[in-house]
């Protein structure tokens, strides 16, 4: 599909967002930049855009074929998707499985704790006050969203979550925890938005228990692209392989 890109109407730390001649569609590019630790670290990797936006396309693909409502339309080109335009919620939806980073810092739990009951836990996407945890009080106080939103964003997170851990189990890899991030649409729908890619979420592969997400650029190792092109290569079907050249 040939689309007109217009100005950029947005700038995260890994992304871009276009406005198109479509007044409710975007295009979402991927950059290569990549920051951890509150923006305190950065770099730049060749071709992270390029495995984020496919893997992110997958997932959100697996996620509209179970019925979760996505900004997903099209991957134009590796790095380039048409998405639907939203208007974003500032909240960092974080589901957790298994107990890993900040969480270990903040509570007295076990390393690798299972959790039988996923924690869904929101933060507010504010740098300036570097996305403290909210409760649900904070959140309506702060006008980010009812107490009927909440609710709905929770119930929402547990579907994609049990959707995600399901078809990554069965790709070999485990969904130790992933951030992710909702809008409304032009009707008011709760939308999934944003990505779910190595950058935003935890995997490990299930047996070898070897990290295959930016916890390695976090920790200082070497090898990341290589872990996310293995991502892609478990999560992407044989056509999907051929046409992304992986
Ligand atoms: N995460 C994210 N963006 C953020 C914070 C967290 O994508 O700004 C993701 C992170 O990659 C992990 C999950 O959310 O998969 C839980 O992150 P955690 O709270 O453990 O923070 P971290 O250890 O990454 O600082």
């Amino acid at each position: 599909m040939s689309i007109k890109v217009g100005k950029v109407i947005y700038s995260g730390k890994a992304k871009d967002v276009y406005e198109t001649e479509h007044s409710d569609q975007v295009v979402v590019k991927f950059r290569d930049d990549i920051t951890a630790g509150d923006g305190e670290k950065k770099d730049c990797l060749h071709q992270k855009g390029y495995y984020n936006s496919i893997i992110s396309s997958k997932l959100f693909k697996v996620l509209e074929e179970k019925g979760i409502k996505t900004q997903y339309i099209e991957l134009l080109e590796p790095g380039e998707m048409l998405s639907h335009k939203l208007k974003m919620i500032p909240l960092e939806v974080i589901t957790r499985n298994i107990a890993a980073g900040s969480l270990l810092k903040k509570f007295p739990f076990k390393d690798k704790q299972v959790f039988d009951n996923p924690i869904i836990q929101m933060d507010y996407k504010n740098d300036e006050y570097h996305d403290p945890m909210l409760n649900d009080d904070i959140s309506m106080a702060l006008n980010l969203a009812t107490k009927e939103e909440l609710d709905e964003i929770r119930e929402i997170t547990h579907k994609i979550n049990a959707i995600l851990k399901d078809f990554l189990a069965s790709k070999g890899i485990k969904l130790v925890d992933f951030k992710i991030e909702f809008g409304y649409d032009n009707d008011g729908n709760i939308v999934l938005g944003d990505e779910i890619s190595p950058d935003t979420c935890r995997y490990w592969d299930i047996k070898t228990f070897d990290v295959l997400d930016k916890d390695l650029f976090r920790q200082g190792e070497c090898g990341i692209m290589d872990a996310y092109k293995k991502v892609a290569s478990m999560i992407l079907d044989e056509e999907e392989l051929q046409k992304f050249e992986i």
